[in-house]
């Protein structure tokens, strides 16, 4: 089927460049250069995008370590890439660590009590099983204090043997604000940190620590959004190639004048006579209410306000400064494109790029550019 077929069945098709994905991961394993590796966050479905194509590419592109938040998106990845190394960033606990070693999964351990019933389960299996130490830097969210980290240094050394430690991590609370003195004063913690664990690969950059410099690199790079070309350096042009692409059809393009209002809430009062085109896009994929009267989409080169609410599955467009054969039902307008990308259609609502790719519908046709399989 083609676009427009698709786009007659869905109401919009999301096409996602998996060999952007792919150029994204090298631009990224190239910073880290030789000696040291690149990892693809893949937690939330691939950011949205979709784990399975996703992870399926990077493996292909000699991608070796994957990172996701949960058990159960662990199990997902591991049918998909049977072997990977797969971390799951929240951890185990007793009633799950029998699930990690059946799968050889790593759970990243974060607290003092999730390190213990890892070692019980290296104690009882008689093996060193693979697992990641988190250390808390400065989020305060998840991970080991500091103080438990040098406890543990200083009295876990026989735990520490028992078990497999691979990867000492920690995570960026400012990374994307590179002059902020948080940055400093954790990569500071780290290395004292690092000095005290020395065990396995050290992983502290997420997308923007990447960009922060090379002190920030350690072993093992720890990239999600900008593999799926979100600014990682906000302050600078984008160095990711855009991934995703949003089009929706118009599907009704009415006539309006002075005074009639538009959508829930009548919060749109058409000043002259003029156009309103419908798109059968809405908040229940992902288009954010948030955009209602402030997002911009492109027919072409040019752009198009939404005005009035964004509704569940429809979106309302002011076209009347294009001429009236430019905009018909079955034109194509871009949502995300090439002059809107996530960045910026995250900026028009009030957030960020990540939140943009991870409420990406489920009702949008999906086509896979560049996809193996
Ligand atoms: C989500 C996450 C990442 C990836 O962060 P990005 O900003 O998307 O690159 C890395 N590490 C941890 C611990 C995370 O939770």
């Amino acid at each position: 089927m083609d676009l427009n077929g698709h786009l007659d069945r869905h109401g919009a098709v999301l096409s996602i460049d998996l060999r952007a994905v792919v150029g994204n991961w090298w631009v990224l394993n190239g910073i880290a250069g030789p000696g040291r590796g690149c990892a693809a966050v893949v937690k939330a479905d691939a950011y949205g995008v979709g784990l399975a194509p996703v992870a399926r590419a990077l493996w292909q592109a000699g991608c070796q370590d994957f990172f996701v938040a949960l058990l159960e998106e662990g199990l997902a990845l591991r049918e998909i890439l049977p072997n990977a190394a797969i971390y799951v960033l929240t951890g185990a606990n007793a009633a799950t660590v029998d699930i990690f070693a059946r799968y050889r999964l790593k759970p990243v351990l974060n607290t003092p009590n999730q390190i213990n019933v890892w070692l019980i389960a290296c104690q009882a299996q008689g093996e060193k099983l693979p697992a990641a130490i988190h250390v808390d830097t400065g989020m305060n969210r998840l991970g080991l204090a500091m103080g438990e980290a040098e406890a543990l240094a200083q009295e876990g050394r026989d735990a520490l043997r028992t078990m497999g430690i691979d990867l000492v991590m920690s995570h960026l609370a400012c990374a994307e604000d590179r002059g902020h003195p948080k940055n400093q004063e954790q990569l500071a913690a780290f290395q004292d940190i690092r000095r005290r664990l020395p065990m396995g690969r050290a992983s502290f950059a997420n997308s923007s620590g990447i960009f922060l410099g090379p002190d920030f690199g350690f072993d093992l790079f720890r990239p999600g959004v900008a593999l799926y070309g979100i600014n990682p350096t906000p302050d600078r042009e984008n160095p990711m190639a855009p991934v995703v692409r949003l089009q929706a059809k118009i599907i009704q393009v009415r006539e309006v004048d002075s005074a009639m209002t538009v959508g829930y809430g009548a919060t749109h009062v058409v000043a002259e006579k003029g156009r309103i085109a419908t798109i059968a896009v809405g908040y229940a994929d992902g288009y954010l209410r948030s955009l209602s009267s402030s997002g911009t989409v492109y027919i072409g080169d040019v752009p198009v306000p939404v005005v009035g609410r964004v509704s569940m599955d429809l979106v309302t467009l002011d076209v009347s400064h294009l001429p009236e054969n430019q905009v018909r039902p079955g034109t194509v307008v871009d949502v995300i494109g090439p002059h809107n990308p996530a960045d910026a259609v995250a900026a028009a609502a009030g957030t960020i790029g990540y939140e943009i790719l991870t409420s990406l519908g489920a009702r949008y046709y999906r086509h896979y550019e560049g996809s193996a399989s």
